[in-house]
This record gives C-alpha cells, structure tokens and sequence, in this order.
C-alpha cells in the first residue's frame, strides 16, 4: 500500500526503493563519513497519486503522507502540539501576529519524538526490534520513550556531560545508556559502528532517512491550525540542521500536493560558538575541524551531519541564518518564559531570541511562528544562571511580610 513511497538522493537525484538498510546514497555516499557532514541523504518522495487528493478545507490525516501504515505506529501520542498565540509579545513588540509552536509538550518533551516516532513505526514494520541512536540528548531521550511505547530496545550513545535530565529518561524508559567519554561527534561515530556490528536499525539523525520525514508532521500541523492564515516568518533552532530540511521537506509537501502555494520564509538560528550552517550559508566554508561550544547543549553540534543537505534546503527557498549569543538565548529564555508561560529549553530560547534580533525589520502586520522544539524543565542547570534564588525565610508570617518586597 506504501510501495509507491521512494527514497530519492539529494545530490543525484536518482530514486529508490525504501528499504530497511538503505540509510545513504550508494553512489553518492562517502565511505568515510567521520566527523564529516553527510553526503547522499535520501529524502523521501511522495507518490503522484496524492497530488491534488486534499479537498479544500479537509482535515488531513498525516498517516496519509507518511511512508509507514499508521497499524505499525506505537500506542504513544506525538505530534499535535499546540499553537499558542502570544499576545503579550505581540503588545510588546507590536507585530499583529506571534505565534508559539511548543513542541516541549511531546510525550518525553521534545520535536525529536517526530522523527523516533517515524523510525519506530519503520522499525516494526521491517521486524527490526533494536534501535541505536547517538544524540546531545534529545534524540535519545526521545528514543528512549518512543521506543518502550513500541516494545522496541533502544541503544543510546550519549555524551556524559549532557544535561542530567536527558541521561535520566533515557534509564527511566529503560533503554540500554552508554554514556561516552567523548563529545557528540564521537558518540555519533560510535553508534554507526556499532549498528555495522550488530545490524540494529540507526536512528541517527540525518543519517536515517526518517528523521528528516518524521520532522516534517510539524509543517502540516502548522498549516492545518493557523486556519488558512498565512505564516510569513518561521524562527527555528539549528544544530545538525534536521529540523530545519524537515520543515522546509514539509512545506514542500505541502506545495507538492497543492495544498499551499507559497513556502514561509525560514531563519534558522545558531548559537554565535556553535556556526557550522551558518558559516556554510554566508561564507561557503565547510569547516571540518570546527568546536562548538554554548550552553544551547541541543545545539551544540561540531560539524552538521546534514550541513550539507541543510544549506542546499535553506538556499533553494531563500531562507536565513541568524547568530544569537548565549546571552542572548538566556536572556530571551527567561524574558519567554515570563511574557507567555512557556518554559523552553535554551536551544529553543533560540528561535525567540533571533525573533529579538531581527525584529525591528519585521512590519508590523507580519504573522510569525517561533519553533519551540524542548521542554525547559530538560536542563534546569542552564535555566538556573539567569535566575536569582531567594534567600530563605523565616517561616513566620510577620516576618515574611516585613521582609519581602512587592
Ligand atoms: C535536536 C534539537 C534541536 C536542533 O535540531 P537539529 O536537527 O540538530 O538542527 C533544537 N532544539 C532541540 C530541543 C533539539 O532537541
């Protein structure tokens, strides 16, 4: 029934059949691919036959435009997170339009249960039942819980220094956690080996052609509940940069089957340390030896393993990179936060804090969507610095009273 979705190579073009170990272009894949970005991602192709199938007004079910029957997804909700109109920041900088997507309130608390969600559901239905997955936090995490949802083991490579939070539920699932010594580059490099050895499926991102797919739900969404309002801008998070070809692979969906006619503009934003996209975007350098460091750890990424694919994506819909500082991203956590009710992580304070940079360009009768891709209770550590803990009071009535000030 899904035979007619392809697999089709993002630099030659050439279209294949999907199948379980087919995760890169044979031909246009390198055979080292060691702390380098990606070459020859597969990006999935949707068939004819759903051109022009969406009657106007129709809801869509999103099984429909995805590779996998919706029988072999596990019983776990992802996906349909909400859209929050903020009106607080809309008053305070006067755009008419801001929208929130917070995807924290996914079920393990980040966007990255689209893309485990997916390669779940392709795990089952090729009777594959160990996943491996290498990650900064998220995507492990993330695993971890999609997977014990589908009765699936799931194998994490994981930096040991990532925030305690995401190394928590990767245990609290059960998932089997190797904690490496070494950075996420490392971690990612061991896990393609590991996958080599064993034959367990590879959910690493960009690696796995289901990882950009599963991403791509968020657009639909997005299209489906701003009711035919159009979207102008879209402020996302950039690391290895899956998030952002996932939503632009989903607008061009979108477009492909008639449903939209014109893509949103798109600025990924990067941490000022952590540039790798950026750099490629503006300069054309692809820097190989490049150390990222912010405290934006789901950004925080050396090389982009879909830097390639990222770059070409974000060219071909004229799309733009933003730089914000890791003052900035903690200042405009904390301002969120506070202006809306919504607690993000620092990598998705991002989005809003290269809204903040850009926004005295942005006219007022704009309509923009900041992507808020994890929860902030994930990292409290990093939140912690740009609050102040109180001193503790005497637990007396009076005493509270002549000493607080409000
Ligand atoms: C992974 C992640 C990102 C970045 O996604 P990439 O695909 O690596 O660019 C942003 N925010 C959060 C919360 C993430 O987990």
């Amino acid at each position: 029934m899904k035979d007619d979705f392809k697999y089709k190579c993002d630099i030659c073009g050439q279209v294949y059949n999907i199948e379980k170990n087919l995760m890169l272009c044979p031909k246009c894949r390198e055979d080292n691919i060691e702390g380098k970005p990606l070459k020859g991602i597969l990006k999935v192709q949707l068939p004819a036959r759903l051109k022009n199938s969406v009657k106007d007004k129709e809801k869509i079910n999103i099984f429909d435009f995805l590779p996998v029957e919706e029988k072999y997804f596990p019983s776990i909700s992802v996906g349909n997170t909400p859209l929050i109109e903020a009106k607080n920041i809309q008053n305070e900088y006067r755009i008419d339009n801001i929208y929130l997507k917070f995807d924290g309130t996914n079920p393990t608390g980040s966007f990255k249960d689209r893309a485990s969600y997916l390669v779940s559901a392709f795990a089952k239905k090729n009777n594959v039942n160990e996943i491996v997955v290498a990650s900064t936090g998220n995507a492990a995490s993330s695993m971890a819980g999609i997977a014990a949802a589908a009765e699936q083991k799931a194998f994490i490579f994981m930096p040991e220094s990532a925030p305690k939070a995401k190394l928590v539920q990767c245990l609290q699932y059960g998932a089997e956690l190797i904690p490496i010594k070494g950075d996420y580059d490392k971690a990612f490099d061991l896990s393609l080996k590991f996958s080599q050895r064993t034959g367990f499926l590879n959910r690493n991102t960009a690696y796995n052609p289901m990882t950009i797919e599963g991403k791509k739900t968020v657009s639909f969404e997005l299209n489906e509940q701003m009711l035919g309002k159009k979207i102008d801008y879209i402020f996302l998070p950039v690391g290895d940069g899956v998030v952002l070809s996932g939503v632009i692979k989903g607008f061009n969906d979108l477009k492909y089957l008639g449903i939209i006619n014109k893509i949103p503009k798109i600025f990924g934003v990067q941490a000022e340390n952590s540039s790798f996209i950026y750099d490629a975007f503006y300069n054309n350098v692809f820097n190989f030896n490049y150390k990222a460091s912010t405290i934006a750890d789901s950004i925080s990424v050396n090389v982009a393993r879909n830097g390639y694919t990222a770059v070409n994506d974000l060219k071909t819909i004229e799309g733009e990179m933003v730089l914000v500082s890791d003052e900035e991203i903690m200042f405009a956590q904390h301002r969120l936060s506070k202006m809306s009710g919504v607690f993000c992580e620092p990598s998705s304070a991002a989005s809003f804090a290269g809204f903040l940079k850009l926004r005295e360009n942005i006219s007022k009768n704009k309509s923009v969507v900041l992507l808020l891709t994890g929860h902030g209770l994930k990292d409290i550590d990093t939140a912690l610095k740009s609050i102040k803990f109180p001193k503790s009071f005497e637990a007396d009535i009076d005493y509270i009273i002549d000493n607080l000030k409000f």
